[in-house]
């Protein structure tokens, strides 16, 4: 097969691996910078282009498009899935799971686990805002952060009012969540591909932070998941529609919960943890469910 991997850098970890394992199984594989296609919208032929070519037909789409591209990164997608290219995971559920707050109502419309999340942008609804998700102490999160940037831990009412009151002085976006201490600084990385937990690892905090993100520190292993936990993460991906997902959860006492749904999961840590071929399972999967046109969105909805 011919298959092109959206990516601004060939040099990353995830995309490096994604080359050698399509190569290692004898595919065509071309990395294209997504910042670098422009492209027609025409009902007949519609066209991507590239440094003055018309690209050629691929047989399949892997997108990594990082979240600060997300809205050009998803337009090219959807060209891809207009000339009939077969997406891994598709534009519609890509620009779906980059905002937050949508993903958490579509979860839990599901009946999934999630922690006690609110949201408000009036500071007069501070008080009443903190008391519907339990008081302190809280999680506060800005909603444009990664890597555990812009998430903050109030372990008092004060603090939490204070907080809030900052972000919404600085007119961001944030989310109001229940601190899930029982987790104890770890969450789970479920790596999902179709309708199967390939792979998952634990990520640990490093002692005195709740924050277990790989680059603020924390460590990773390999991990057994419990039954429940294995079916959230299966059930979180396909409420988002998409085919290959990295699930975050926390173990709480009350079972798992959903904290995140990532559509553009990376390779490094998952692989290292657990010694799994991921990039190698993604290509199979591909091989198995690519065909011609059968993107279900069709870049619609
Ligand atoms: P980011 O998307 O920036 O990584 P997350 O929402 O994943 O932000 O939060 C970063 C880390 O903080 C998580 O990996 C987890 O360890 C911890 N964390 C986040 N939310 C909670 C919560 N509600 N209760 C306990 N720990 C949390």
């Amino acid at each position: 097969m011919r298959i092109a991997i959206l990516s601004r850098n060939k040099n990353l970890y995830s995309t490096r691996r994604l080359i050698e394992a399509g190569q290692s199984r004898g595919h065509e594989m071309h990395v294209l910078d997504p910042l670098r296609c422009y492209m027609n919208i025409n009902a007949k032929e519609p066209e991507i282009h590239m440094r003055g070519e018309g690209l050629p037909q691929y047989d399949a789409v892997i997108p990594r498009i990082g979240a600060s591209i997300t809205f050009y990164g998803t337009a090219v997608l959807r060209q891809f899935e207009m000339m009939g290219t077969y997406p891994l995971n598709e534009s519609v559920a890509i620009s779906r799971s980059r905002d937050k707050l949508r993903s958490l109502q579509l979860l839990s419309r599901k009946g999934i686990g999630l922690p006690v999340t609110g949201f408000a942008s009036k500071p007069s609804d501070i008080p009443d805002l903190i008391d519907m998700v339990g008081g302190a102490p809280l999680v506060i999160k800005l909603l444009e952060g990664t890597q555990g940037i812009g998430v903050v831990l109030a372990e008092t009412r004060k603090a939490s009012e204070s907080v809030i009151e900052a972000f919404m002085g600085l007119n961001a976006h944030f989310m109001v969540q229940e601190y899930i201490k029982e987790a104890g600084g770890a969450d789970l990385r479920c790596f999902v591909i179709g309708d199967k937990v390939i792979a998952a690892m634990k990520r640990q905090a490093k002692p005195g932070e709740f924050r277990s993100n790989l680059h603020r520190g924390g460590s990773a292993t390999l991990v057994k998941l419990s039954p429940a936990e294995r079916a959230t993460a299966v059930k979180a991906a396909k409420t988002m529609g998409l085919n290959v997902a990295g699930v975050d959860l926390l173990r709480s006492n009350h079972g798992p919960l959903v904290m995140e749904v990532n559509s553009s999961p990376g390779l490094e840590g998952i692989e290292t943890a657990t010694e799994k071929d991921v990039a190698l399972q993604i290509i199979t999967f591909i091989e198995k469910t690519a065909k011609q046109h059968k993107t279900r969105t069709k870049g619609r909805g």
